[in-house]
């Protein structure tokens, strides 16, 4: 049995080696046109902070799920950058409704004006900052730093009159009709953020990397690279890859992964993602345990309805899986008869850990051979800095030392040059950096 499944989920060097020269090829395409498999969103941020601004500034950070209050959140910050690396905040948090998420786009927007207002109001910050980041998770068309056309709304959203639209007009214009006296200098998504707040604490960031409820990665390219920006300048800006799009031939796709693909809601997109990230993890490894229960024994042949329920098996449970270091395995046991009503044997328990150590390890070394490219693609072998951002990466136990063992063993001695930070708040606080460094008055 296990020895099949290590055939199906073990990916040898010589297929990260392909999967990195795929990605390679993938990220040149996506740099010369539009519309490609990734996707490389060109951000328009062509300046990283030293460390040394000081600055109070504003910050919106809306389209990040909300694990306290359900639906998905909606904060206002007050950024204040202290300089020597250090950077502060205060904010509201708030949920956006079902309701707000299908209620005219006029009416959306005045609600963020609204919550900005009511912000100011409570937080009592004497001089009102001028000068506002917005943070925008949603795929949009960006033109310029604060420019940004919404293609289509995602986790719900469906209000009328925004897509197609510029999004910073339309806050701005929502501040305007409130009598706000702010100005929204700078939209980005969080990968953009999250290699901002880094690179103000460390300036040699050069990479960010979102390992959560999906994976995406941003990047310091030369802008005469990009070359579907058609542009003369000299110099950097920001590129936004969105790599959880790719997918080719050179990922090492199971049964598994075809099965969760089309009963996903976007069958066919999202392959890379798909591999990897918090979102799925979970419901793989919840289809290949069914799989055994249903054609070799697992479980006594027995499977639960709460086990066959799509998506019902947390990427959380294979953390709390792979923390399970006792002999018998007590804390697998427990975690199966609370979820599932399952009485497990131990080699059930095993059995039960191994699926996850390998969908899990499959995962680590997938994200690192992402790393692994980009760090070529820039030729910072010798010195190169990684923020990493989300749960996936902070709360999975050996998710970093396995992309740190897979890095030694996709560029040799070399991967003793790249440090893997944890990077925090990057939608919020990144917003505040970025709108600091373009901010007009
Ligand atoms: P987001 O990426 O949506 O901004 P997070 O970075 O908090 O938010 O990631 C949330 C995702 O991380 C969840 O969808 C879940 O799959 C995954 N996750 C949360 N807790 C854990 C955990 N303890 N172990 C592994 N994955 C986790
Ligand atoms: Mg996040």
């Amino acid at each position: 049995m296990s020895e099949n499944l290590n055939t199906l989920f073990h990916v040898p060097t010589s297929d990260l080696n392909l999967v990195m020269v795929e990605m390679g090829q993938a990220f040149r395409t996506g740099l010369n046109y539009d519309d490609q498999n990734i996707k490389m969103i060109p951000s328009y941020v062509k300046e990283l902070p030293t460390g040394h601004e000081v600055e109070k500034v504003l910050a919106l950070d809306l389209g990040n799920p909300s694990l306290i209050l359900g639906g998905t959140n909606f904060r206002v910050l007050l950024v204040s950058l202290e300089g020597e690396g250090k950077v502060s905040s205060r904010q509201a948090k708030f949920a956006v409704t079902e309701e707000q998420k299908k209620a005219n786009g006029t009416v959306l927007f005045d609600f963020f004006a609204a919550k900005v207002h009511q912000f100011i109001l409570a937080e009592n910050i004497g001089e009102i900052p001028h000068s506002l980041g917005f943070t925008f998770s949603f795929p949009v068309y960006q033109t310029a730093i604060d420019q940004g056309y919404l293609i289509h709304w995602a986790k719900g959203f469906e209000n009328e009159g925004v897509i197609n639209c510029d999004v910073v007009q339309l806050l701005q214009q929502a501040f305007i009709r409130k009598g706000l006296d702010i100005n929204i200098v700078a939209l980005l998504n969080d990968p953009v953020g999250t290699l901002t707040k880094h690179a103000y604490r460390n300036t040699k960031t050069s990479i960010a990397v979102i390992l959560g409820t999906g994976t995406n990665a941003a990047y310091v390219e030369e802008i005469s690279n990009i070359k579907k920006l058609k542009s003369n300048e000299s110099g950097h800006m920001i590129v936004n890859t969105e790599w959880g799009g790719f997918s080719g031939s050179s990922l090492p796709i199971n049964r598994f992964d075809i099965a969760l693909d089309r009963s996903s809601e976007n069958p066919g997109k999202q392959i890379y993602e798909k591999m990897i990230s918090g979102l799925y993890l979970g419901e793989l490894t919840r289809l290949v345990l069914v799989h055994l229960a249903d054609d070799r024994g697992l479980f006594h042949a027995q499977v639960p309805n709460s086990l066959r329920k799509a998506y019902s098996f947390q990427t959380a449970y294979m953390s709390q899986i792979e923390m399970d270091t006792s002999d018998l395995l007590l804390d697998v046991s427990v975690l199966l008869r609370q979820k599932y009503e399952i009485e497990s044997s131990f080699v059930d328990r095993q059995v039960v850990k191994y699926v996850c150590q390998l969908i899990g390890m499959r995962a680590a070394q997938l994200a690192a051979a992402g790393i692994a490219t980009l760090v070529r693609k820039i030729d910072q072998l010798d010195d190169s800095t990684v923020a990493v951002d989300g749960s996936l990466y902070a709360h999975y136990p050996g998710f970093e030392g396995r992309m740190r063992d897979t890095l030694f063993e996709l560029l040799g001695s070399d991967a003793g040059n790249i440090k893997i930070e944890h990077a925090t708040d990057g939608s919020g606080q990144g917003a505040g950096i970025l709108a600091a460094l373009h901010k007009t008055i």
